[in-house]
């Protein structure tokens, strides 16, 4: 018998890839909700969901959502308030409101219906390369390729793939690769094969080779350096940066204010606060600041100049300052630090009062849901009522002092 020659053993290890792959999904397979869809749409949610967040949270965060959200136009026809409402605790809140802007689009644009073609879904706000090509072919079962984190890792030790698999040129020999290992007959659940293996077995610190089915081909195996892949660029720090909050109270209510559209937690709600960005250090220490800079940033923070006199009084009397709490964002890191001003209650308009309180700031009220009508974007809260509001987990260490009944 006649040795083989290397690109006849590329083509047997092509195909056994392939085989191999999919014999083992079909048996180990995890059984999750959106495998047993068809209709795209879940299948779009459960994508976006898998972004940067593991399975076991998403899954009751997609249950939620279907059941307040089960269709496009659902979606579509939503308060984005009300959806990023669904979504808070799931991090990442740019995810979801690409989301609602997508079904908007398809509303508008598609007559309701997802497009079922690769290129088409890319057109849809929100859908990217990756999403697309995860619908494209578990939903409508065209030949694309799906590359996500998860593929990159697994792809990168089956090539022993040298180069840092964010470039271009890694994505390109990548797909390359995966088109050729892609079958006709189910391109979906080769895509999903990758994905699990990389989830299961093939995971980012502790590949577990000894259950993987593809030992006799993954060349980064063959060679005794899987903990050499997947190479990687090396990655900016995180900046630090302290996140002076301030927490206006009058009895049970709260003020919270809307951030931009654009940028880090656009769209959500705050308690007001700045950023000094001048903090180098990951220690515990408070800002040592005096009353008139902590009064100094209030006015940065609150634009409604109504609060000014009764602060600064609550400041000179003396300020005790709470925290910090940290939390990560991808290339952020806060370290949150709080302060609470109790206030009184406004006062009555009446002709010769002494001072009034300005009520240009309204109150939230559930049964008129005002939030999203709200022209200046402030508005006061009630404890009870900040579950209503999409307000990030960054400020759950607020609330839950807030709840205990912490002193200013
Ligand atoms: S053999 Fe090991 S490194 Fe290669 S794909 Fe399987 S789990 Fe990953």
């Amino acid at each position: 018998m006649q040795p083989l020659n290397d690109s006849t053993k590329g083509i047997v290890r092509d195909r056994s890839l392939t085989a191999l792959l999919l014999a083992w999904y079909t048996v180990e397979k995890r059984d999750l909700s959106w495998r047993k869809a068809k209709n795209p749409y879940p299948i779009w949610v459960s994508e976006v969901m898998l972004q940067q967040t593991q399975v076991k949270t998403v899954i009751p965060y997609y249950e939620l959502f279907l059941q307040r959200f089960p269709s496009v136009e659902q979606l579509a026809k939503a308060r984005l308030e009300d959806v990023l409402i669904v979504w808070s605790g799931l991090g990442y809140y740019s995810r979801a409101r690409r989301m609602w802007e997508g079904a908007r689009y398809i509303c508008e644009q598609c007559g309701g219906k997802m497009p079922e073609d690769f290129e088409a879904l890319l057109r849809v706000p929100g859908i990217g390369v990756y999403t697309a090509g995860a619908i494209a072919s578990i939903a409508f079962g065209q030949r694309v390729a799906a590359i996500d984190g998860n593929v990159l890792r697994v792809v990168s030790r089956l090539l022993a793939w040298s180069e840092p698999v964010e470039t271009a040129r890694s994505y390109r020999h990548f797909n390359d690769h995966l088109m050729v290992w892609q079958p006709v007959l189910r391109p979906g659940d080769f895509n999903q094969a990758l994905m699990e293996l990389g989830a299961m077995i093939c995971t980012p610190t502790k590949p577990n080779c000894e259950s993987c089915p593809l030992t006799q081909i993954c060349e980064g195996y063959l060679q005794g350096e899987v903990h050499l892949y997947p190479v990687k660029k090396l990655k900016a720090k995180r900046q630090v940066v302290t996140r002076l909050t301030f927490v206006l109270r009058r009895g049970e209510r709260v003020l919270l204010q809307r951030r931009p559209t654009q940028g880090l937690l656009a769209d959500l709600w705050e308690f007001p606060g700045v950023e000094l960005s001048h903090e180098d250090g990951l220690d515990n220490n408070l800002p040592a600041l005096g009353y008139e800079e902590w009064f100094e940033f209030f006015q940065k923070a609150v634009p409604e100049r109504a609060f000014d006199g009764q602060v600064k009084e609550r400041f000179e009397q003396g300020l005790r300052v709470h925290g910090p709490v940290w939390y990560n964002f991808s290339h952020r890191r806060w370290k949150i630090c709080w302060v609470i001003v109790d206030l009184p209650e406004p006062l009555e308009t009446k002709p010769g009062a002494g001072f009034l309180l300005s009520e240009s700031v309204l109150e939230y009220r559930l049964e008129s849901k005002p939030v999203d009508q709200l022209v200046d974007n402030r508005c006061w809260v009630s404890l009870q009522n900040l579950s209503e509001i999409p307000l990030p987990v960054a400020f759950k260490a607020i609330v839950e002092d807030l709840r205990e009944g912490v002193t200013a």
